[in-house]
């Protein structure tokens, strides 16, 4: 990770006790250093240390799509997403909305660098621009982002979740928050009911098949 924690966005709490989970699993973590380059079946860190790896996962930030005439790097912000103003009005154009992950806004006081990319600020985003819209825009709203709080999935029965007002839960009962709130979120019934099934089937069957933690086999090392 290039940053020097671990879940930089969350709480203090959340990020100690990720760390001291993960290094339990016997993941090894290395932060504040950024790849720079994958070549030769080396993977080339910046502080000059490489590894080696046959295959390289890119999990690194996410980048928005641009569209042919609206691609000048002066529309566009961090992430390549479209500047809008608080109305989530694209700057410079008229008629151009962004909302979600492809807009980045930075009129909202409490997030002037932007919001994070977060499905909850894509929804109420949606949702204001539908109301400023439903009202030809007469008195609009400018967007204001309320968080519900963050929650992290570090693997079985343990996650982390930092809630409003500093309230900061972890283990079983924030993992049991996270799949409640996942499942709840899903749209209409039968998804809801077909996640929870294959869920309740890869916990009780403890299907590895997901998992990226695989660990030596302890007979073969004798
Ligand atoms: C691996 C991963 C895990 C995540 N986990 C979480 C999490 O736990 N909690 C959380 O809040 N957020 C999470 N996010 C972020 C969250 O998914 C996004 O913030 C959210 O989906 C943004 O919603 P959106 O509608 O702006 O964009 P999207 O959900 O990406 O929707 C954009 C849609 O546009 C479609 N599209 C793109 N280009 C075109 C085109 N040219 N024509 C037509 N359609 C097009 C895409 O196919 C896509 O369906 C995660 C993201 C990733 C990648």
């Amino acid at each position: 990770d290039g940053q020097e924690t671990v879940l930089s966005p969350m709480s203090k709490k959340a990020q100690e006790y990720t760390e001291k989970s993960l290094l339990k699993k016997g993941v090894k973590l290395k932060l504040g250093v950024f790849v720079s380059n994958f070549i030769n079946d080396e993977v080339h860190l910046s502080d000059g240390t490489t590894l080696e790896a046959r295959n390289l996962i890119w999990a690194a930030g996410v980048s928005a799509k641009t569209f042919k005439g609206i691609d000048d790097k002066a529309y566009l912000g961090r992430g390549k997403r479209m500047k809008t103003d608080a109305y989530n009005k694209m700057e410079g154009f008229d008629n151009i909305y962004a909302i979600g992950d492809a807009s980045i806004m930075t009129a909202d006081p409490n997030y002037p660098e932007g919001h994070p990319q977060l499905a909850q600020v894509a929804i109420q985003q949606a949702a204001n621009l539908g109301k400023n819209f439903n009202n030809d825009f007469r008195n609009p709203q400018p967007f204001s982002y309320v968080d519900k709080g963050s929650m992290a999935i570090i693997g079985r029965n343990q996650a982390v979740a930092d809630l409003p007002k500093h309230i900061f839960i972890k283990g079983f009962f924030a993992w049991a928050i996270w799949a409640f709130i996942h499942i709840m979120s899903l749209v209409n019934f039968r998804n809801k009911m077909r996640a929870l099934y294959n869920w309740i089937g890869y916990y009780i069957s403890k299907d590895q098949s997901y998992r990226m933690v695989l660990r030596p086999n302890e007979k073969a090392k004798g």
